[in-house]
């Protein structure tokens, strides 16, 4: 990678009042080239999952400066938490946290990137110059379809998404109110499908819904999804197959029709559509990245996590779960080091971290790529076990209430798939 000139952070940090970030003093052009002639300056927007781990990975090289820019308004987070623990009051937004970077971020907001000048325009007005530039800043939840939610119902504060923690309180306000709150969630993918369950037995009353009639094959493949839309039925009432038309407010409670006629009454409102890419300008959205993480588009610009897109043979796919997201984030670092020759090329990001989701009684885990990237097979049905295969290969791993069996088989990920085609000659009995 060209070293176009080399740049620091500012020095003018500013308390941001309170946590452990700051701020910087709205300053036209940040250039530290003469001042730090052999500094390379690496860029990191967001500190979330992927953000994080890539300025953990590049704080082990004192040779470069890491700076990362995050968002005037929160302290980085953990994102899972929102839905298991805050939402519900179990842990206060500040138990979140993530912990302290180890290099002061700049606290703002990048409203654009200009990849030709390798500069990054912040919200105050600065401007900060990059060598490499990875990008980390996540994804948005996907929104209900405009005109459905009348604007009163918006403007009640009991509909809403569950990404943020700032979500999360105002779940949690319609729930202090609120005695036995009727929740709505429309959307059962992961998170709609492990919300309603915590929701459940946090006292209230949920109704899940979803367009489909066995909802979540997108997020879990059909054959969990079946076992899961068994497992909704037997513990919250349910209406699945018909797609919401309209989200009104009659006096203080929401009424949620739906395309078969019915109307539910409901106190909250939860829609969980799944996320889509979010970035600033010039993507607006997905980064489209090669197999080491590097920007298809503009050069010495990386994507990680939530909002890169990858391409492997013909086949476009990305994976929003916390740890692969954190692993792709040291993958763009150690891309970065390597271009700089700082280190040897880490090689084609092939997913294999863990993820899970506990389903009222159930567990779901998996790892690597478990979507339509792969073939999906049955290895064992009691309990469920699928591999997901593609071009001879194990990409991905998944079950249902079957972890040990899940993990056994995540050594073998992007290995050749044949002995396991052998050892599934009786599927229902094997133990790997
Ligand atoms: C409710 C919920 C529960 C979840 N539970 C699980 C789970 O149990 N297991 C699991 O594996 N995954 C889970 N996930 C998914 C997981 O949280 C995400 O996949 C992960 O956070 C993605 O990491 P990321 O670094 O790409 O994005 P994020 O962690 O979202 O971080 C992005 C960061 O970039 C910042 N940012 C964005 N734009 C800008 C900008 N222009 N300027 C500066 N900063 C910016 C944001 O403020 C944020 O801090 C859950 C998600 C949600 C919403």
């Amino acid at each position: 990678m060209p070293t176009r000139r080399s740049t620091s952070p500012p020095e003018d940090h500013r308390s941001a009042g309170g946590g452990h970030c700051q701020a910087v003093r709205p300053l036209p052009h940040i250039d530290r080239s003469s001042a730090m002639p052999d500094t390379t300056h690496v860029l990191v927007i967001g500190a979330g999952a992927a953000g994080a781990a890539a300025v953990r990975e590049l704080a082990q090289h004192e040779e470069i400066t890491t700076t990362a820019i995050i968002d005037t308004e929160t302290t980085p987070y953990n994102r899972t938490l929102v839905n298991k623990a805050v939402a519900t009051g179990l842990l206060e937004p500040h138990h979140a946290h993530l912990p302290v970077l180890s290099a002061p971020p700049v606290r703002d907001r990048v409203q654009a990137v200009d990849p030709q000048e390798q500069t990054v325009h912040l919200r105050s007005g600065a401007r900060v110059d990059y060598d490499a530039l990875i990008v980390a800043t996540g994804s948005v939840p996907r929104a209900l379809p405009p005109g459905i939610t009348s604007p009163a119902a918006l403007e009640s504060g009991r509909v809403t998404h569950l990404h943020s923690l700032d979500d999360a309180l105002r779940v949690r306000g319609v729930l202090d109110r609120t005695p036995s709150p009727r929740v709505l969630i429309y959307g059962a993918g992961f998170i709609g499908a492990e919300t309603a369950g915590i929701l459940r037995d946090a006292g209230c009353r949920v109704t899940l819904a979803a367009s489909s009639p066995i909802p979540g094959a997108t997020a879990f493949g059909a054959q969990v999804a079946g076992q899961l839309s068994q497992a909704h039925r037997d513990t919250v009432d349910t209406h699945f197959g018909h797609a919401l038309t309209r989200l009104e407010l009659v006096e203080s409670e929401l009424h949620a029709e739906f395309t078969d006629g019915r109307v539910i009454a409901a106190d909250l409102a939860i829609t969980a559509l799944g996320t889509r890419p979010h970035s600033p300008s010039p993507w607006g959205g997905a980064i489209a990245v090669d197999s080491r993480l590097r920007s298809r588009d503009h050069e010495n610009v990386y994507a990680a996590g939530g909002v890169a897109v990858h391409e492997t043979d013909g086949t476009t796919w990305r994976i929003d779960h916390w740890s692969d997201a954190e692993a792709q984030g040291a993958h763009a670092a150690r891309s970065v080091l390597a271009s700089l020759g700082r280190a040897d090329a880490p090689g084609p990001y092939r997913p294999r971290a863990l993820y899970s989701a506990q389903i009222h009684q159930h567990l779901y885990l998996a790892a690597g790529h478990t979507g339509r990237f792969g073939n999906s097979r049955a290895f064992s049905t009691s309990p469920l076990v699928l591999t997901h295969d593609r071009a001879g290969r194990l990409v991905g791993v998944s079950g249902l209430d079957s972890g040990p069996d899940v993990m056994a088989l995540v050594p073998r990920l992007h290995t050749s798939i044949t002995p396991m085609l052998t050892a599934e000659s009786d599927p229902s009995t094997h133990t790997p």
